[in-house]
């Protein structure tokens, strides 16, 4: 499927003689941030990863609506959870003065009166019931405000929300539905993962649970010819084959799906790497004694893959062509517990190949470990980037793609 990008937009524009000089623009973003105890916005690496597309449509002249949600409000007017933080963000780092108001308080007389390149950021959408429940009404409300739609919010595009899917139905047949550059982006680098290459694809799948990438799994069994499993799921996997996994973590009504994919992959030539030794625990704690053993014991959990699955992971990586990495290989957050982890970020970073993180738990820890430098690219979307390589239809490109 191809997408209908900005290019595109300002082709169509050009061929009638037109452009985005003037247009109102409703631009979807995700400004789904942290905020600080004292309201402020903690980490802004959303906001920036919107920007290029926001001072695209600024400096030709667009006038911009943003709207987005912040955390789970349930429908509330809850001030914990309003955009306020993120309009002052705006406007002390773009130098300008934004406009803020609710959808509700009908922004589409605003608009009107707004100058070329001023932007208008909407309160979150999640104060409205309408929002999650894909209401038409609600997405009515929304497409009054503004000429032209911008999808810009990849980490949402999963979500069969208003103002990602039902709001872009009424700009599509007029051709007035685009994605912005983020979602260009993060499309055209995750589709590469599933295009054939020419040397080896691996992916590197770890976190919590079997049953949220097991889908995702199967559709690499066509693509790869390594997939490295860590993390809490690499013990169902080993359940699966008769493995003592003692106290580790196992999906118990997981163990025979896990064992239907091992026969998928030996049936399709594909490897399926498990870990031959692991950090272990006796309890799960960040302050527990930490060993590393090939066997677990009864009462000892694995908390990490040990250093003989990291070096075996780490070359297999490294004579890639191309890898793709979801999810920790252990309890990461405890420093006890990350070391397996970062050897996969510092493989991933070392490796000559095109390298991909999904997004998540494994962009965090790239980030957190200042290894991103030679990462070809990391997503900013983990649920988004699990549902594309899944195979999934995604309801927020359902109406911005090329008709
Ligand atoms: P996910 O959201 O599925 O990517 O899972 C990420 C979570 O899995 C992180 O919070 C990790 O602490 C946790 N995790 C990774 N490995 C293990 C493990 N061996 N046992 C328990 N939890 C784990």
């Amino acid at each position: 499927m191809a997408l209908f990008t900005i290019a595109d937009l300002e082709a169509k524009l050009a061929s009638e003689n037109d452009s985005l000089k003037g247009k109102s623009i409703l631009m979807r973003v995700d400004f789904n941030v942290p905020l600080n105890a004292e309201q402020e916005v903690a980490d802004d690496t959303r906001i920036q990863a919107a920007l290029p597309t926001i001072n695209h449509l600024r400096e030709h002249g667009a006038k911009l609506v943003l709207c987005s949600h912040l955390g789970r409000p349930k429908g509330n007017r809850n001030p914990k959870f309003s955009l306020q933080p993120v309009a002052k963000w705006l406007a002390e780092k773009l130098d300008t003065s934004i406009c803020f108001c609710d959808v509700m308080e009908e922004p589409s007389t605003l608009t009107r009166e707004m100058n070329e390149g001023q932007i208008m950021l909407l309160e979150n959408l999640r104060f409205h019931n309408g929002e999650k429940s894909n209401d038409s009404k609600f997405a009515e409300k929304l497409a009054l405000c503004a000429d032209y739609y911008i999808n810009d919010a990849f980490g949402v595009v999963h979500r069969k929300h208003s103002s990602v899917h039902a709001v872009a139905g009424h700009f599509s047949n007029k051709a007035q539905a685009a994605v912005g550059f983020l979602i260009e982006k993060e499309y055209d680098a995750l589709n590469k993962v599933l295009q054939p290459w020419d040397g080896p694809m691996v992916a590197v799948l770890g976190g919590a649970k079997v049953s949220d990438k097991i889908v995702m799994i199967e559709n690499f069994t066509h693509h790869c010819k390594d997939i490295l499993i860590g993390g809490a799921m690499a013990y169902t996997f080993l359940a699966a084959k008769g493995v003592s996994v003692g106290s580790s973590r196992v999906e118990k009504d997981k163990i025979a799906i896990a064992k239907e994919v091992l026969d998928t992959c030996e049936k399709r030539g594909v490897t399926l790497h498990l870990p031959s030794d692991h950090i272990i625990a006796e309890e799960f704690k960040e302050t527990a004694k930490a060993t590393e053993t090939e066997e677990i014991p009864k009462g000892s959990m694995g908390l990490d893959i040990g250093s003989q699955t990291q070096q075996r992971y780490r070359e297999i990586i490294n004579n890639a062509a191309c890898v793709f990495w979801n999810g920790p290989m252990g309890v990461f957050e405890w420093e006890n517990f990350a070391q397996g982890t970062r050897t996969i970020a510092q493989a991933l970073n070392d490796c000559p190949g095109y390298t991909i993180v999904g997004g998540g738990d494994s962009a965090a820890a790239v980030n957190q470990m200042d290894l991103t430098e030679n990462i070809s690219h990391i997503s900013t979307g983990g649920g988004a980037s699990l549902a594309l390589l899944e195979g999934r239809e995604l309801p927020g490109l359902k109406y911005v793609s090329k008709r």
